[in-house]
């Protein structure tokens, strides 16, 4: 799998899919513009869908034409409310407002009477083989299939036997209707095609009415056709689907005419899109839930603290191609960053706390100082962070012997603590067992920060958070849940894959002002990176961070 950064079409004023509906708009045919994005609800939407959400709302937004969401709720045994609540919640989220919103399964009858419409056609027919037997008669890429004995069957018997497997005269599997296209056709999905299954299931919105549910390749088109969507948008798998689809747009008479188009599905280094296997690390209880902060879903990605602006500015930028290829998922990370960086507070966060005791600061006094909210931003102002005798700072800014070009504290060192003074480390307090407890400092009042101190200059500067009111608060670390295979075709089973450390909780401490914060508030923490209140495990006393990405990256989506 060739690993490639998709930078083609990066405007927004230029893709494939653009350029003909410019075209169709200036030949006159098509009046208006009309996309769906169409989710099976078995799932929670995943970054992947959200690259098809921008596609299709965006180009209806640009040429003032209309998005409608359609659930294709065509199998029942994997669907759920639950998803169709969780989807429409998602595609708001991002910041989208479809026009109409439709289910499949608001066209049962209609589809029905098409297929009845096939049968008296002769283009399609009941077949009594089994799914394994229409799999081992459909040939292969260079060997044709072979007619099904239920081929010839008449009209009237098909009429007769399509209506009593509607009726639930037969079982799950034991009939199916069949297109009668061509068993000699390159193009394998033309060799009659399965387009109703029977499947006794209680659905979701139609209950129990139906026994017998269309196929996708078969629902799918008709939905199109009777919305009016002009352009319909899937990925690339579906190519060779194509001609299935027209088929059935013209054999069921149709008025409306959809065309499909096809685009590379998004995906991601280190990154499983795919509900299937999103939903095995669900049920296996890998993740806590559908919106755990490591799963790629756009309700993971929000509770992380992704914003829907960055995820729309990264879709923009990997843009709409046809050529295959695979997103470094540090791009995505970098659009997080580019959003957050002049709008997140910049404060600071021990998430490793080692007491510092500074020795000649006076016993019992709390001064104020100030502190910039965003050093490149201005208009977000001051606030003021108490400073005292007790400190906590980082134990990994801390090294009783350090390696030379170390410039954070040692014993005898002088670092600056950001806002505040320069100190240096006298002494170093361990426990029976040789770790380090605690430092013994002492400060210079000189150099307090603002005040023009020029006389020396230290080479670290390090973040503390004042001892007495620091506010307790968990810091979630994350890895990606699931680490390609190393060898480029050592294809590892799924659940192999997964990253045994991808979360790290740690607990420390921020600034007394960051008590209220709650749900989805985004801070900077200065050399930690930008962190998210998570707004399911926070509350009452508990603050908990995600951190939603550290400070910096070596990947440059511009090179
Ligand atoms: P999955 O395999 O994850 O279940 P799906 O394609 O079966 O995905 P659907 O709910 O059928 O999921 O997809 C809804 C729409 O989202 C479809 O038009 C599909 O083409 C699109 N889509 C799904 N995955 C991606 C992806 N990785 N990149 C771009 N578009 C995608
Ligand atoms: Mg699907």
């Amino acid at each position: 799998m060739e690993r490639l950064v998709a930078v083609e079409n990066k405007t927004s004023s230029s893709n494939f899919i653009k350029t003909i509906v410019e075209a169709d708009l200036k030949a006159g045919k098509v009046s208006e513009i009309v996309t769906r994005f169409p989710p099976e609800p078995n799932g929670y939407l995943h970054i992947g869908h959200a690259k098809s959400i921008c596609l299709n709302f965006e180009l209806a937004d640009e040429y003032k034409g209309k998005t409608n969401l359609r659930f294709d709720d065509t199998n029942p045994l994997k669907e759920d409310t639950e998803y169709v609540d969780a989807i429409q919640e998602d595609v708001r989220w991002l910041g989208f407002e479809w026009d109409d919103l439709r289910f499949a399964s608001d066209y049962f009858e209609e589809m029905y009477n098409r297929a009845v419409l096939l049968i008296k056609k002769g283009k399609a027919y009941v077949c009594d083989l089994s799914a394994e037997q229409i799999r081992e008669t459909r040939g292969t890429l260079t060997e044709p299939g072979q007619h099904s004995p239920y081929r010839n069957r008449s009209v009237e018997e098909n009429l007769d036997l399509f209506a009593r497997m509607r009726a639930g005269e037969f079982k799950d599997g034991e009939k199916v209707l069949r297109a009668k296209i061509d068993m000699g056709s390159p193009n394998i999905t033309l060799r009659d095609p399965v387009l109703y299954r029977i499947s006794h299931t209680h659905h979701h919105r139609t209950g129990d009415a139906w026994c017998i549910y269309p196929m996708y390749d078969y629902a799918h088109p008709l939905g199109d056709a009777i919305e009016g969507i002009t352009h319909s948008i899937c990925t690339l798998e579906f190519e060779d689907h194509r001609p299935l689809y027209d088929w059935v747009i013209a054999e069921c008479e149709m008025d409306a005419e959809p065309h499909q188009y096809e685009f590379a599905r998004l995906n991601l280094t280190n990154t499983i899109m795919s509900k299937r296997y999103l939903k095995m690390l669900v049920d296996e209880g890998v993740v806590d839930a559908w919106d755990d902060p490591r799963m790629p879903t756009v309700s993971g990605l929000r509770r992380k603290g992704f914003t829907a602006e960055a995820i729309r500015a990264f879709c923009r930028e990997i843009g709409v191609a046809r050529a295959y290829s695979v997103v470094d998922e540090r791009m995505l990370e970098h659009f997080i960053r580019e959003d957050l960086k002049l709008k997140a507070m910049r404060t600071m966060a021990v998430i490793k706390p080692l007491k510092v005791v500074i020795t000649n600061y006076p016993e019992g006094q709390v001064e104020m100082l100030d502190a910039e909210n965003n050093a490149e931003n201005e208009e977000m102002g001051v606030r003021q962070i108490p400073f005292s005798r007790e400190i906590y700072i980082e134990q990994d800014d801390f090294m009783e012997n350090p390696p030379s070009k170390y410039f954070r504290l040692f014993p005898g060192n002088e670092v600056r603590l950001k806002h505040a003074y320069f100190i240096t480390c006298q002494e170093v307090i361990k426990d029976a067992e040789g770790q380090v407890t605690e430092l013994r400092c002492t400060y210079d009042p000189e150099t307090k920060s603002g005040s023009g101190f020029t006389g020396r200059k230290v080479k670290g500067t390090i973040h503390w958070v004042e001892a007495s009111q620091a506010v307790p608060a968990e810091f979630r670390l994350f890895e990606p849940l699931l680490l390609d295979s190393e060898e480029e075709d050592d294809e590892k089973p799924f659940l192999e894959r997964i990253n045994p450390n991808s979360v790290e909780v740690l607990e420390g401490f921020v600034e007394p002002n960051m008590k209220e914060a709650a749900g989805q508030d985004k801070f900077q923490f200065f050399r930690h990176g930008y962190f998210n209140v998570d707004p399911k495990l926070s509350g009452q006393g508990r603050i908990v961070f995600n951190r939603i990405v550290s400070l910096k990256s070596s990947f440059d989506a511009k090179a």
